[in-house]
């Protein structure tokens, strides 16, 4: 860990000289939720952000699809019965542009018809209302493992291994207990050791387009990853933002 480290800059322009957006790092797994019925979102987005997850809220199949053609989402949970359009259809959209990201959609039970037409579409798993907000974000996480498939999707980094799916943290095999928020600032950093990110970009991938963010959370979160991880495991660049040292 020399101090040259500090003085790296991480930038990296790609081979033909233009911004790369998609080699950008991740933190929380996204999740769109497109969903009509108010309440049923409001407890999704509560149950989904204690989970880790950034979760944005899409009302009707218009925005859905808007959406769907400007952000990359790691998953997406559709209600099939939307005010202006059909969900079948957002999906069918989607899967024409050959777009893999999972999709599990939201039935009511009677709606054997709806789930069956669904999965035919292209849905990759579903849900019947009213359910259980654990076995909603299971389905997630096991939806999530089945698309990165079957290699082990840990990220390590000297004695440190994040798993993205299991939401776990060891430092050297041993348990570290980390805040969802600290997770996925420390999953951002390991993604690509020496890159530089800013406050802003690390508020940028911690949250959906609603949240409130405190003007110090990311200050708050990074102090409490040194405390339990070591207060060399994550540097700061003065002015610029945070950076983990390359093993
Ligand atoms: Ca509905």
């Amino acid at each position: 860990m020399s101090t040259r480290a500090d003085q790296r800059t991480p930038a990296r322009p790609s081979a033909h000289g233009k911004p790369r957006l998609a080699a950008a790092p991740r933190a929380a797994m996204r999740v769109l939720l497109i969903e009509d019925d108010a309440m049923i979102a409001q407890g999704l987005q509560t149950a989904l952000r204690q989970g880790g997850f950034a979760v944005d809220w899409m009302r009707d199949g218009k925005g859905a699809a808007a959406a769907l053609q400007t952000t990359a989402f790691d998953v997406v949970l559709l209600d099939l019965g939307l005010p202006d359009r059909d969900g079948i259809d957002v999906l069918r959209e989607l899967r024409r542009r050959a777009d893999a990201t999972p999709v599990i959609i939201l039935t009511a039970r009677d709606e054997i018809q709806h789930r069956i037409a669904g999965l035919d579409a292209g849905a990759d798993d579903y849900i019947v209302k009213p359910f259980d907000l654990d076995e909603v974000t299971a389905r997630i996480r096991s939806v999530l493992r089945r698309a990165a498939g079957r290699g082990d999707p840990s990220i390590r980094h000297g004695e440190l291994r994040l798993d993205p799916v299991a939401r776990t943290v060891e430092r050297g095999k041993v348990p570290v207990n980390l805040s969802a928020h600290e997770f996925a600032v420390l999953e951002a950093l390991l993604q690509r050791p020496g890159a530089v990110l800013s406050r802003a970009q690390l508020e940028d991938r911690l949250y959906g387009w609603n949240e409130q963010i405190g003007s110090n959370a990311i200050e708050v979160y990074i102090h409490g990853l040194r405390r339990k991880l070591g207060s060399d495991a994550i540097r700061t660049l003065r002015g610029v933002g945070y950076f983990v040292p390359k093993a």
